[in-house]
């Protein structure tokens, strides 16, 4: 899917791509695979990197810490009271270097939130932690005069392996890896994770979403309700993904807000893990 990505941007970012700053990164939010066209009709020769993992939006800051910053840790009333390998955990913690465990693992617990939805069919569904906090979360943004539509949320094994060998059948493993999550490692596959979108469309997975109304507000509102931005501005040499303003991800309120007072802003500082650059 291309969500309506501007052609400019879209030259920009390639820019940036080919400057070497980041070919090994994917994007964590491609639902769809491409269409296969020949190379000589498409506009770009990686147009879902650029769809879907934009970058490119330096007057943004997002809550966070630097990559050189000192490794934190959880607070000690937090640390490991989840597992960060048994999926159905709330802090189970998948990356380029963590497939999720069963692969083709599916949450039991599905459930369409009664929100604005934009999706259709799984895309529509959340665990049911995820679901109940989302409605609590979107309640409180229309509330403060927020428009926020759950724009994509599960996707299965079944559907990544469709997308991820959509894009290797257009362009080839290396460059699918920098538009598409390999299967068993999309955070969408474990109910935990959704992207927001505004309702209005125009920004929908672009740079420009973070200074929408909805992504502004999720980034200063989202941890009340147990939500982080997963992949902030400028931190994908940890998680492995450009910035997503709109991917939120489900950890629970006392985690989500000790990670923003301390400003840490990855899953991977907080719980001491290793960087996620890219696939072994
Ligand atoms: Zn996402």
């Amino acid at each position: 899917m291309c969500y309506q990505c501007g052609s400019s941007t879209r030259r920009s970012f390639t820019r940036f791509l080919a400057a070497g700053a980041g070919l090994t990164v994917l994007s964590a939010c491609t639902p769809e695979a491409p269409k296969v066209v020949p190379s000589s009709s498409a506009a770009s020769s990686s147009p879902a990197a650029v769809t879907d993992s934009p970058g490119a939006t330096p007057e943004v800051a997002t809550v966070g810490s630097s990559p050189e910053a000192p490794s934190p840790s959880p607070s000690a009333t937090l640390a490991r009271q989840f597992s960060l390998d048994d999926p159905t955990s709330q802090w189970v913690i998948v990356n380029k270097h963590r497939p999720l465990k069963p692969a083709d693992y599916v949450p039991a617990d599905l459930v369409r939130p009664a929100v604005a939805i934009s999706a259709a069919g799984e895309a529509a569904l959340l665990n049911s932690t995820t679901a109940a906090a989302a409605e609590a979360m979107f309640a409180a943004a229309g509330r403060d005069g927020v428009a926020m539509v759950l724009a994509s949320g599960y996707r299965s094994y079944t559907t990544q392996v469709t997308t991820y060998n959509g894009y290797v059948a257009a362009r080839g493993q290396a460059d699918a890896d920098t538009a598409s999550a390999r299967p068993g490692h999309s955070e969408h596959q474990t109910g935990w994770a959704f992207d927001i979108g505004d309702g209005g469309g125009a920004c929908s997975f672009q740079p420009c979403f973070a200074d929408q109304p909805a992504a502004t507000w999720a980034k200063a509102n989202a941890n009340r309700f147990g939500f982080v931005v997963r992949y902030p501005w400028m931190l994908h040499p940890i998680t492995g993904y450009y910035y997503e303003p709109w991917h939120l991800r489900y950890v629970g309120v006392e985690a989500a807000t000790d990670m923003l007072n301390r400003g840490i802003g990855t899953l991977e500082e907080y719980f001491g893990l290793e960087a996620a650059p890219g696939y072994p």
